[in-house]
């Protein structure tokens, strides 16, 4: 099989790392790719957003699947129009992809379909927002409806505060992704994903994993795009996940079919373990990042099988086939560290030099992803993104995992970068 795999972050290496080793794949073409993914298979220079390029690639490629790793084509409707050139895609339409690209949607799906989730109301105008605002307690959730970058999400512990962001909110902080408004119920409890394969109908849950969110150790600082992640988490017990299964992914799934959007790719259920259960916090339409990376490196079967049934259909019924395939029972605990450039998630210095890639990839049970790097004239290896690398290892415990992925940290050499030092603490 030759596969077109869409994106350019650590989640994306890690899918082509893993897709690359089944038996049933030849080439793994990236679009655009990156330093890391460049030595997996052949990378072309098309944005992920670019959907036209995107269109005249596969074109040429003719690949046998195309797997869309983030989220900005799936919400410009990319699997729509090369499911109509007769491409076998994994990922969502458009139309189901506004679970993650619009909260108002995802919020009305979920009360449609009885799904647990925080009592919310939907905004466009100022006063009725602020009314509703007054009928709940302190502290207050502010979604911007769209796409922003995972930074459209505010809590206001005060009214005054919530106040005045509803009024920066609706007169275009974030764009037209916050001129509608959503405003949650808080919910109190610790936060897990649980990654769904599905063709619409049957579903392969992954393991649960959680990631870090905030920049420092501890959990404090500012809000990131994740600077670590480990999987299982032991939050979401078997108990859990059978109520995750039937409370949440089912309905959801049978609701989407049922009005003709069927959900095809991966669901990401970011869900909070309340003390009435789990109740969903938000939906994504693809995997996580960093995410992705430790399910792939924890996964030792073949996925390719998975995301292949997701995309042509044929799942349900099927779903155990393709559970052994993957050896879910036989997952091995993983925690990827983010390497960040210092100053992140605020300004930082482009174009540094990193040493010690290959040493660290060298070491026992780790991988090293590529999220934002580059290749400087001569070849050497530079930063140029916020979040760089993904040292990523798998063990026989999660203290293994994560010793081992320090192991790989140390062994790096990037004055200018930076990681947390306590990836994995809930569980160890
Ligand atoms: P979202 O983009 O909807 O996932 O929100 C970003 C983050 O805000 C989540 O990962 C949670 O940490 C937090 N959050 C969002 N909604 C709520 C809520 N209703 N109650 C508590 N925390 C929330």
């Amino acid at each position: 099989m030759n596969i077109l795999l869409i994106g350019s972050g650590g989640r994306e290496h890690a899918l082509a790392w893993k897709m690359a080793q089944s038996p049933l794949v030849d080439v793994v073409h990236c679009a655009p790719g990156n330093p890391g993914m460049d030595a997996v298979g052949p990378c072309f220079d098309v944005a992920a957003d670019d959907i036209d390029g995107l269109v005249k690639l596969a074109l040429q490629i003719e690949p046998d699947l195309v797997v869309i790793g983030p989220e900005a084509p799936l919400a410009l409707g990319l699997s729509d129009i090369l499911r109509a050139r007769g491409f076998d895609v994994f990922g969502p339409s458009k139309e189901a992809a506004q679970l993650e690209a619009s909260k108002a949607f995802s919020k009305a799906r979920m009360t449609k379909y009885g799904v647990p989730t925080a009592a919310y109301g939907e905004f466009t105008e100022a006063a009725p927002a602020k009314t509703f605002l007054r009928k709940m307690r302190a502290p207050y959730v502010l979604k911007a409806d769209g796409l922003a970058a995972g930074k459209g999400v505010v809590i206001a512990e005060t009214l005054e505060e919530a106040d005045s962001e509803i009024d920066e909110m609706l007169s275009g902080k974030f764009g037209d992704a916050s001129a509608t408004l959503v405003i949650e119920e808080f919910m109190h409890g610790e936060e897990a994903s649980v990654f769904v394969i599905t063709d619409g109908e049957g579903a392969i849950f992954l393991p649960a994993a959680q990631d870090h969110k905030r920049v420092g150790d501890g959990d404090t600082g500012p809000n990131t795009g994740g600077m670590g992640a480990y999987a299982p988490a032991p939050v979401v017990s078997e108990e859990i996940m059978s109520r995750v299964k039937c409370e949440i992914a089912a309905p959801m799934l049978k609701g989407m079919a049922k009005d003709g959007m069927p959900y095809q790719g991966v669901l990401y259920i970011g869900i909070m373990v309340t003390a009435e259960g789990p109740k969903v916090v938000e939906f994504n339409a693809r995997f996580g990042d960093p995410e992705c990376q430790v399910l792939m490196k924890g996964l030792k079967g073949d996925i390719v099988p998975a995301i292949l049934v997701a995309a042509t259909g044929g799942l349900k019924g099927n779903e155990e086939a393709f559970e052994a395939l993957l050896e879910l029972e036989d997952f091995q605990p993983a925690a990827t560290v983010v390497l960040a450039a210092k100053g992140y998630p605020g300004s930082y210095e482009k174009g540094t030099v990193i040493e010690g890639v290959k040493q660290a990839g060298a070491l026992e049970g780790v991988t090293v992803f590529h999220a934002g790097t580059d290749v400087a004239d001569g070849g050497k290896l530079i930063a140029k993104g916020g979040r760089v690398l993904n040292v990523t290892a798998s063990g026989a415990t999660l203290r293994e995992a994560v010793d081992r992925a320090y192991a790989g940290v140390d062994a790096i050499n990037w004055p200018e970068g930076f990681c947390r030092r306590d990836i994995g603490w809930r569980a160890l």
